[in-house]
């Protein structure tokens, strides 16, 4: 047995260190790109609460209400109450960005619509997730104390593997909202041709957050693995 489980400096420390230069670089990125197509404004003058209306309506989605919240890049499309919230840069905004950004929440609720499966499964792990992501790590670091007890350790990675899961499923959620988003808006005329490529640019930007997200949980885990395994 080794020792290196009783300090966060370990070797396989470094696959933690690689994840977090890998969210780093991707929230960076997806500010940057944020920011650059912010300032190309829709040449129609539409807002992005404007897009997000046409397409809901356009799906037969009336009845999702629209609402303005607080923060940066906080948009969501909430399924329990079936609202689409946009911050208040996207809401009033009518750059290409904040077209982008709406469209993607749309895309969401066009998901909800269509009971789409990863979404379904997305909301399933959710109670789980929020128990695996508070108690994983302490109960690991309980198992350490109590002389290397290995149960409560092995259900702290396995808590740890529900949150790992429940981002990689979250991926397929996310690229299918923007390829909806990229595909409604092409075939509408809120904006033209070049505008649609620039919206692509920021949706995919954005998705690299989740992938990095997703990554750096992977090498977590596999770190937790590797620290834990054959310790008898
Ligand atoms: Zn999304």
């Amino acid at each position: 047995m080794g020792y290196y489980g009783f300090g966060f400096f370990d070797p396989t420390y470094i696959l933690v260190i690689i994840g977090i230069v890998i969210s780093l670089w991707a929230s960076i990125y997806v500010r940057t790109t944020f920011n650059k197509y912010d300032k190309f404004k829709s040449k129609q003058n539409i807002s992005g609460a404007e897009a997000a209306r046409y397409i809901l309506d356009n799906a037969g989605l009336q009845d999702v209400e629209i609402n303005e919240i607080a923060g940066e890049l906080t948009d969501n499309y909430n399924p329990r109450d079936k609202t689409l919230n946009l911050s208040q840069s996207t809401h009033d905004s009518t750059s290409v960005a904040a077209i982008g950004v709406a469209a993607h929440e749309c895309g969401h609720a066009i998901q909800d619509q269509k009971n789409y499966i990863p979404m379904r499964l997305r909301s399933f792990l959710v109670p789980a997730v929020n128990i695996g992501s508070t108690v994983s790590i302490p109960l690991i670091f309980i198992g350490i104390l109590f002389s290397m007890n290995m149960t409560l350790i092995t259900v702290g990675i396995w808590l740890f593997a529900i949150v790992v899961l429940f981002q990689v499923v979250t991926l397929p959620v996310e690229f299918n909202a923007s390829g909806r988003a990229v595909r409604i808006l092409g075939s509408s005329s809120l904006i033209d041709n070049e505008e649609v490529s620039q919206v692509k640019k920021v949706l995919t930007a954005a998705a690299l957050t989740y992938v990095a997200a997703a990554l750096s949980s992977i090498l977590q885990l596999l770190r937790l693995v590797l620290l834990f395994n054959n310790r008898d």
